[in-house]
């Protein structure tokens, strides 16, 4: 079949990518199993996430709307996959994330907050976490750290599980400058009492790790390049 090798690709990569885990975390004296991996499958075929799935990863993030709802559905058959919705989200998509998704990264605003809890139902718990814009970036999504505590307190008051926060920092430079943005949101999270960090990609995750990262969202060191 012409898509064996990619596949097998695929999995040669995902143990790539545990290993780098693995080994920041002995570098730094955390247990790998404190961190979580998300395997970021946008544009990529159904085809590779289910590749993903058979080599043991059953966490995976889509940025599109659309494009989950289509994965999600091609892929009911895996029963242990669970979706982690990294994108921005439009108030008026919120429900088609909430049927789908497990958890919601991108959460920065209250009206997204209280969009989303109009659309679950307290029997089926939708975690959310807070996307901070640390690095105070014109353009870009994600809350001011002054607008944290209000968010904190309009998730609180929704049946939505608050899990932490998680960051984006400026793209296309060294690891090493991400470091602050990384250190920024850890510090957030302690002020604030929560515990989840998402942050770190296929470029700077060793250094999100070392700045205590429990989620790490990698998606070209698993699937290769995006077209
Ligand atoms: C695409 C994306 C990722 C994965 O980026 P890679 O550099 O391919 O690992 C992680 N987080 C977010 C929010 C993304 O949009």
């Amino acid at each position: 079949m012409a898509g064996d090798r990619a596949m097998s690709d695929v999995a040669a990569r995902l143990a790539a990518v545990r290993a780098r885990i693995d080994a920041a975390c002995a570098r730094c004296g955390r247990d790998p199993a404190s961190v979580a991996l998300v395997a970021v499958s946008k544009t990529q075929g159904a085809d590779a996430v289910r590749a993903a799935y058979d080599a043991g990863q059953r966490v995976f993030g889509e940025n599109y709307v659309q494009e989950l709802v289509e994965k999600a559905r091609a892929l009911e058959d895996l029963t242990e996959l669970r979706w982690h919705f990294i994108g921005h989200l439009q108030r008026n998509k919120a429900k088609d994330v909430a049927s789908v998704a497990r958890c919601v990264e991108t959460v920065d605003s209250v009206r997204l907050v209280e969009a989303i809890a109009k659309r679950v139902d307290a029997s089926t718990p939708l975690e959310v976490m807070l996307q901070v814009n640390v690095g105070g970036e014109a353009q870009k999504s994600g809350c001011t750290p002054a607008e944290l505590p209000a968010l904190i307190d309009a998730v609180r008051a929704t049946p939505l599980v608050l899990r932490g926060l998680m960051t984006v920092p400026p793209l296309g430079q060294e690891p090493e400058a991400s470091r602050p943005h990384f250190r920024a949101l850890r510090e957030l999270a302690q002020q604030h009492g929560l515990r989840e960090l998402s942050m770190g990609m296929s470029a700077d995750l060793e250094v999100a790790i070392e700045e205590g990262a429990t989620i790490v969202r990698v998606g070209t060191a698993i699937f290769g390049a995006r077209a």
